[in-house]
């Protein structure tokens, strides 16, 4: 078969000219992509021996390698791992199918200046294409484990790359850089010293469950004899698992480095959870609340759950099992003593001891939410921001939980341009004779705040909580009242008010509908088409009038809600 010749798809193309021209200033993190998708090639190919006894693959000594060859100025990193197929290196290395790397590169075209795009690269993982940072042609050599025929792939990153069938590629995938001669005369930036190989393997690659190897000439160097048998190759990684350790032996940073390896963001996480439960069944848990929602986080297809491991053993990504559905944000790694390694997702799904992880996996993390709540407001507020709309699908969900979802919600209100109350403290600081927790719901702020509903309550004082997001419709009902008072919706049903902050008498509201009874009579007849009902009101100070749904009809948002979910 000959050589092909391709063109990158458009956003790929986008994303090489910022890796070419690396307006992103940390170049080192190329090497934690590339070790990261050879130690992801590892673990699927464990597993795919695991599942398939009749694969036709070597298990027998999984690793990464790292070779330096000065003369010829490359760095390879190579894995002995799954490896690639031909039409799947096309699909995979020349087009970005990582939703995060779209997203990555919608929010780079608003950018628009420098400044915006370096910390934008700085954010997202761009994984396989940041070699082009450092390298002026990358070359990749693959071969599918169970397949004959290998595939080498290369390009210079200027819009084409080539494909060509080879007959002697061993098993998995090899990445040679051609490290950019610029580069050379800056000690920083030198990648082939061995001496910044190793400390770069050692920041960002510590943790990796698999051996990095450091081999070739270069790898004996820095050790003590010179002039010696070429050493053993050295293993640059210490494999220790992070979620095994105590949580003081353990730096921020490498819980950091932990969270992007599994997790494919950039970012630091706003917060990591550690769980280390004994006894009859025994796991360990590593979670992590990112510090951005992810654009797809209410779309059918987001790809929810932890990593789950079986006694440091990789055996699944995206267990869903293991949080429920209005945890998804949350990412980490679950190690479990007493599972079998052939464990299927149907077989997790009603796994008692799973359920019982789910548990305390869900308490542990929204007790960490509390004490951010409590420690830390500036960093609630992030969390809150970014995570408030889906954990209170919590209150339709889960009801063992709750109050300690109630405990950590907070809630725009009429008191406060920018406050954000609890229901509890909204309930402490409410009048005795309030009856309930008036809230409003709607599509925005603005649109509500300035309805005339909310007319009468602010002329009178009371506070009312501006519900805008759309779930808010449904957990009200559900939860349905806090510390004896009912949740009631302003804008629904009849509100009496009575004497609160009220001035008129109940004389003087007698005489008022007699004087106007001829009149509503007059507007229930005209209005007939559309209203049930005109009726004197207490609501409202300024508008003249105002339309209020009945007490069990859908709210307009409520309708837009179903509406939107084709019901
Ligand atoms: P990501 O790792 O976030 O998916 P990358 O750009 O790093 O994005 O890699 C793209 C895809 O290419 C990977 O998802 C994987 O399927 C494939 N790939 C990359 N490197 C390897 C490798 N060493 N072995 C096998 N597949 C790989
Ligand atoms: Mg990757």
């Amino acid at each position: 078969m000959p050589t092909e010749t391709f063109e990158f798809q458009v956003e790929a193309r986008q994303l090489l000219q910022l890796m070419i021209h690396s307006i992103y200033s940390n170049k080192d993190v190329f090497l934690r992509e590339l070790v990261s998708n050879a130690s992801d090639a590892l673990d699927k190919l464990r597993l795919a021996a695991l599942r398939d006894d009749a694969l036709d693959a070597d298990v027998s000594d999984l690793h990464i390698e790292l070779e330096i060859d000065r003369e010829a100025r490359t760095l390879t990193v190579r894995d002995n791992g799954i490896g690639m197929s031909y039409d799947e290196v096309g699909q995979l290395i020349g087009t970005i199918a990582n939703s995060g790397t779209a997203e990555f590169l919608r929010e780079l075209r608003e950018a628009k200046d420098a400044a915006g795009a370096e910390g934008l690269i700085g954010q997202f993982g761009v994984g396989f294409y940041s070699g082009f940072m450092v390298a002026d042609e990358v070359t990749l050599v693959t071969r599918r484990a169970g397949e004959t025929k290998g595939t080498r792939w290369s390009s210079r990153g200027e819009g084409t790359y080539t494909l060509q069938e080879v007959d002697d590629a061993p098993q998995g995938t090899s990445v040679t850089l051609h490290l950019k001669p610029a580069d050379s005369d800056n000690q920083l930036h030198d990648y082939t010293s061995v001496w910044k190989i190793k400390e770069i393997v050692k920041r960002y690659s510590d943790f990796i469950t698999w051996p990095v190897k450091l081999v070739g000439e270069a790898a004996g160097e820095g050790d003590a004899g010179e002039g010696d048998a070429p050493a053993e190759p050295e293993t640059l990684n210490s494999m220790k698992a992070l979620w095994a350790r105590s949580r003081d032996e353990v730096s921020e940073d490498e819980y950091h480095e932990l969270y992007k390896h599994i997790s494919h963001d950039w970012r630091d996480p706003l917060e990591t959870v550690q769980l280390q439960a004994e006894g009859t069944f025994e796991y360990q848990a590593l979670l992590f609340v990112p510090s951005h929602a992810p654009h797809d986080l209410f779309t059918q297809n987001f790809q929810r759950g932890l990593q789950l491991y079986v006694k440091r053993v990789f055996i699944m990504d995206d267990c869903e099992a293991l949080l429920p559905p209005y945890l998804r944000f949350v990412k980490g790694v679950v190690d479990a003593q007493d599972l079998s390694l052939n464990v299927s997702r149907e077989i997790l799904q009603q796994d008692r001891h799973i359920l019982m992880m789910q548990r305390r996996l869900t308490k542990k993390v929204l007790a960490s939410v509390k004490s951010m709540k409590a420690d830390d407001a500036e960093r609630y507020g992030t969390f809150w921001r970014e995570f408030g709309a889906v954990l209170k699908e919590g209150l339709v969900t889960d009801s063992d939980n709750r109050d300690a979802l109630l405990a950590v919600s907070s809630f725009a209100t009429t008191h406060g341009e920018d406050e954000q109350v609890t229901l509890e403290q909204y309930a402490q600081r409410m009048p005795d004779e309030q009856e309930a927790v008036y809230y409003i719901t709607g599509e925005s702020r603005q649109s509500i705040d300035n309805s005339p509903h909310v007319e009468a309550f602010r002329e009178r004082g009371i506070e009312v909580l501006l519900l805008t997001d759309p779930v808010d419709e449904v957990w009200v009902d559900v939860v349905g009242e806090f510390q004896g008072k009912r949740l009631q919706s302003i804008a629904k049903g009849e509100i009496d008010l009575g004497a609160q902050g009220d001035e008129k008498s109940e004389g003087e509201r007698e005489k008022q509908a007699e004087e106007f009874a001829g009149l509503l009579g007059w507007m229930t007849e005209q209005l007939a088409e559309d209203v049930k009902e005109v009726r004197l009101s207490s609501r409202l100070t300024v508008s003249p009038a105002c339309i209020v749904a009945d007490a069990d009809d859908l709210t307009p948002a409520l309708e837009n809600m179903y509406r939107a979910m084709g019901q």
